[in-house]
């Protein structure tokens, strides 16, 4: 058992070293490590209805709202970014449906032609009317999130009033107004859900949907992750397959995260998975995800932007570079500058995050406040 992480925060509040000029001149967000950012995941609050067990904690003290960024801000650093090449923007939070000015966001991201223009929510506050109208807006898919199939741990994990119904009422709200395929995320920890591993299979291939089992990170805001907690992407595998088969899959995206598999029912005497007209695959996937057990920070494509501006290079940063104050310089030359940063931001991003080493010391901010 490793002992609780310490909590420490690097540099918060300054600017990054200059990147070398080969990267400048690249004008494109790259690494030290050879790494080309192209996903990008954008807080847009670290606000939330909910308090998992695994992020959030009851008495959790929200950031003051002027150190938020406005929308001007958010469409000026989305602009930057589409200019340097990133193609995946994901909307995020804390919850993002709680976001007072989300469509005029999604519509203004959307129309400076972000090919992946994506949204993870806990699912709570999705209507028909309003999936429809982000999908008019340009947005393009939406992933929610769900930890059990079973209603009184939802709200225990949640610790909100939510229910298993509402989620999957929320699943086929996104599949009607067409923002699939959709995926489901779940975050499996030991002697909390594990049990339900099985079951998660097989409402992936009912509801159609990509079910996301993630691995226990340690971003909860009460700093009780443990590795005996975690249930490693291995364990999952092995549980699942003691009802169906599993049969990895390629994904088309070299820097995807997780380890995508189809289902295989017939083994068990079940009906084959269904195949929605249309569809190139079998409807239902599992993917696993890994950061703890199996990291993919060779393949990371990723940088983080926070609800009060933070460029954070990697989920378990301590160094984050304060592009705000550059938004409020006012300068003539904002975009320009804004770009330059992001190029210095990204040559700090560290190899890998060494979760389970010694030296990994958990960073200050929780999942809610970085953006997961
Ligand atoms: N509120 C939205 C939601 O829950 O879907 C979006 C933000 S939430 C921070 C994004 C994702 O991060 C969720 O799917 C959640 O399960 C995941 N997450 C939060 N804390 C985590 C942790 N400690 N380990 C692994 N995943 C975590
Ligand atoms: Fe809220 Fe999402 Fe964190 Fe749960 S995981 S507390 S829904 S931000």
């Amino acid at each position: 058992v490793i002992s609780l992480p310490v909590v420490q925060q690097g540099n918060t509040s300054s600017a990054p070293p200059a990147a070398p000029d080969h990267a400048v001149r690249a004008d494109r967000l790259i690494d030290s490590h050879g790494r080309t950012i192209r996903d990008v995941r954008v807080s847009v609050t670290d606000r939330c209805n909910f308090r998992c067990v695994y992020c959030m904690d009851p008495d959790f003290r929200y950031m003051p709202k002027q150190e938020l960024l406005s929308l001007d801000e958010y469409v000026a650093i989305a602009r930057v970014l589409v200019s340097l090449g990133v193609t995946k923007i994901r909307i995020t939070g804390g919850e993002p449906t709680l976001y007072p000015q989300l469509d005029d966001l999604i519509a203004r991201f959307a129309a400076l032609g972000v090919p992946d223009l994506s949204m993870t929510t806990n699912g709570s506050l999705v209507t028909l009317d309003k999936a429809m109208k982000w999908k008019s807006l340009g947005l393009k898919r939406l992933t929610l999130s769900l930890d059990s199939l079973r209603d009184e741990r939802v709200k225990a994990i949640s610790r909100s009033d939510t229910s298993v119904a509402k989620v999957i009422g929320a699943i086929r709200i996104a599949q009607q107004a067409g923002l699939g395929p959709v995926k489901v995320n779940a975050v499996v920890m030991r002697g909390v859900n594990d049990d339900e591993l099985p079951d998660f299979a097989d409402f992936a291939v009912e509801h159609g949907i990509d079910y996301r089992l993630i691995e226990f990170m340690p971003l909860d805001s009460h700093h009780a992750w443990s590795m005996d907690r975690v249930f490693s992407a291995r364990e999952m595998r092995h549980r699942i397959e003691s009802r169906h088969r599993l049969v990895r899959e390629e994904d088309d995206d070299p820097s995807s995260t997780s380890m995508n598999f189809r289902i295989e029912r017939t083994q068990m005497g079940l009906p084959p998975v269904p195949r929605l007209p249309g569809a190139s695959r079998p409807t239902g996937r599992i993917g696993l995800i890994a950061p703890v057990t199996q990291p993919f920070c060779g393949a990371c494509s990723r940088l983080r932007i926070t609800a009060d501006g933070k460029v954070r290079p990697c989920l378990f940063s301590h160094d984050e570079w304060d592009l705000r104050a550059v938004l409020r310089t006012k300068s003539p030359t904002v975009e320009r500058d804004v770009a330059r940063f992001l190029i210095d931001s990204t040559w700090t991003k560290q190899k890998g995050h060494g979760i389970g080493s010694k030296e990994f010391h958990q960073p200050a901010r929780t999942m809610s406040a970085i953006g997961g």
